[in-house]
C-alpha cells in the first residue's frame, strides 16, 4: 500500500495553491512505518488526493514532487531534468566561453531538495533531502541520458547538506566517470579551477555570474577591493575587463589560495590577496578604492537572527560607503533568505544616511536565470544586491 499523510482540515490550501512544502504541523494522520525519504501521497482531511512528495521527519515534512498522482520513477526524473536542461539551453548558457551553470535549482525546477551544478562536463549533485539522496541513481541516469556526451562525470556531494542525518550513512562519490580536481571551467571567458571535493558548496558560487559581468562593465581602469572573495570570481572578472588593481580579501586562507591559483591560471597581473576578517578590515582601510564589493555569507539563516543581521549589514555597508573614493561604486549583496530586498535596500540607505554621503542606487541585482524562482514558491528568491554610486 502507498504511504500517506493526511492533513488537518484547513491545512490543504497552500498545497492547492501549488506551494511545494507541507509543514509537520499540518499533518493530522500518517502511515505508521513512514521513513525519511519515503515517497508519500498527501491527502486532504477528507482523504482526497492532493500531491505526492518526499517525506522527512523535519519542519518541512513533505517536499512535493507532483500535484498529479504519478509515479516518482526514472521517467519522472528524466522529464524534469530534460525540462531543466532545456531552460539552460534556451538561456544560452552552454557556450564555448561559458561552461559553468546551475542545472537544477530545487523548487525553482520542480525538484525540491535537489541542486545540480555543472562545471565543464562535470555535474555535481547536492541533495538537501533524504528522498533525493535515495533517488540519486535515477537522477544520475537521467542527467547522463539528457546531457549525453556533454557530461563525463557525475559526483554526489551530499554529506555536508545531510550531515545531521546520523541514522543514515551519507557517502560522497562519483556516480558516473571520474574527474581529477581542480577541473578548469569557464565563466564568460574567465577560467576557474573548480574543486567540488575540497571546496565550499559544490565548489563555486555560480549565483553571482551576472553580477560579476556587471562589475566587468564598470571595472576598466578602476582600483577594486573584493571582500568575501572566496575563489575570486569578482576579482577575475574585474581584471579581465581592465581593472588597474584588484585586492581580494577573505578570512579563509584556503579561499585565498583558490583566488591566487585562479589569478595564475588566467595569467592576470595587478592583483594582491589579503587574508583577514572583512568586518574588521573594512573599519579602517589602508587604501582608497574606486569599487568595493561586499558579498558576505548569510548573516541570518533564521528569522530570529534577523535583527542582529541587519545591524551587521548596516555597519559593514556604512564602513564601505564612508571610505570609497568620490565617484566610486559599491557592489553590496545579501544572500540571507529572511532579509528581503526591501529590508536590504532600507538597511543600505540607513548606512548611507549615517555616513552622510550623497549616494544613488544605480542598479538592483538578484540571482541569475539559472536559479529560477517558481511562481508558487516566492521563498525561492534569496540573493539580492545593489550597486550604489557615491559622489
Ligand atoms: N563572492 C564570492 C562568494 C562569497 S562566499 C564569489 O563570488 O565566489 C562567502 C565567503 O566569505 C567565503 O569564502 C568565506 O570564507 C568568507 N568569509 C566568511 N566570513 C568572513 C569574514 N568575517 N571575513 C572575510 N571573509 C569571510
Amino acid at each position: 500500500m502507498k504511504k500517506q499523510v493526511q492533513l488537518y482540515k484547513n491545512k490543504a490550501e497552500s498545497v492547492m495553491r501549488k506551494h511545494p512544502w507541507v509543514f509537520s504541523g499540518a499533518i493530522d494522520l500518517a502511515s505508521e512505518d513512514l521513513q525519511d525519504g519515503d515517497v508519500v501521497e498527501v491527502l486532504d482531511s477528507k482523504a482526497n488526493f492532493l500531491a505526492v512528495g518526499h517525506f522527512q521527519n523535519a519542519t518541512i515534512a513533505v517536499r512535493i514532487l507532483s500535484f498529479d498522482n504519478k509515479a516518482i520513477d526514472a521517467n519522472f526524473f528524466q522529464k524534469k531534468i530534460e525540462n531543466a536542461v532545456q531552460l539552460r539551453r534556451n538561456l544560452n548558457l552552454f557556450r564555448p566561453d561559458n561552461s559553468i551553470m546551475r542545472l537544477i535549482h530545487g523548487e525553482g525546477d520542480g525538484l525540491p531538495g535537489l541542486i545540480v551544478d555543472y562545471y565543464n562536463k562535470v555535474a555535481v549533485i547536492q541533495c538537501h533531502s533524504v528522498g533525493m539522496y535515495r533517488a540519486v541513481e535515477h537522477i544520475a541516469q537521467a542527467l547522463h541520458s539528457v546531457l549525453k556526451e556533454e557530461v563525463i562525470a557525475i559526483y554526489n556531494k551530499s554529506s555536508d547538506t545531510l550531515a545531521h542525518k546520523d541514522q543514515m550513512e551519507i557517502k560522497d562519490g562519483y556516480l558516473l566517470g571520474n574527474c581529477p580536481t581542480p577541473h578548469v571551467a569557464l565563466e564568460n571567458g574567465v577560467k576557474f579551477n573548480i574543486d567540488w571535493i575540497n571546496g565550499q558548496k559544490t565548489g563555486f558560487f555560480i549565483d553571482q555570474r551576472e553580477n560579476r559581468a556587471l562589475l566587468g562593465k564598470y571595472a576598466k581602469g578602476k582600483k577594486v577591493l573584493n571582500t568575501f572573495c572566496y575563489s575570486g570570481g569578482f576579482s577575475l572578472t574585474a581584471l579581465k575587463n581592465g581593472a588597474s588593481l584588484v585586492h581580494s580579501l577573505d578570512s579563509s586562507a584556503k579561499a585565498i589560495q583558490l583566488t591566487d591559483d585562479n589569478i595564475a591560471l588566467n595569467q592576470f597581473e595587478s592583483h594582491q590577496s589579503i587574508v583577514a576578517d572583512a568586518v574588521e578590515y573594512i573599519k579602517n582601510l589602508p587604501e582608497q578604492y574606486d569599487v568595493i564589493v561586499l558579498d558576505p555569507p548569510a548573516f541570518a539563516k533564521h528569522r530570529d537572527k534577523r535583527h542582529k543581521a541587519i545591524q551587521g549589514y548596516k555597519r559593514l555597508n556604512a564602513n564601505a560607503l564612508r571610505q570609497i573614493k568620490p565617484g566610486g561604486f559599491l557592489f553590496t549583496f545579501s544572500c540571507s533568505q529572511v532579509i528581503d530586498k526591501y529590508l536590504f535596500t532600507n538597511t543600505v540607505i540607513a548606512a548611507a544616511i549615517e555616513v552622510g554621503r550623497n549616494v544613488r542606487i544605480v542598479e538592483q541585482l538578484h540571482q541569475p536565470a539559472d536559479h529560477p524562482i517558481s511562481a508558487y514558491h516566492p521563498e525561492g528568491e534569496y540573493l539580492k544586491g545593489l550597486v550604489v554610486y557615491v559622489d
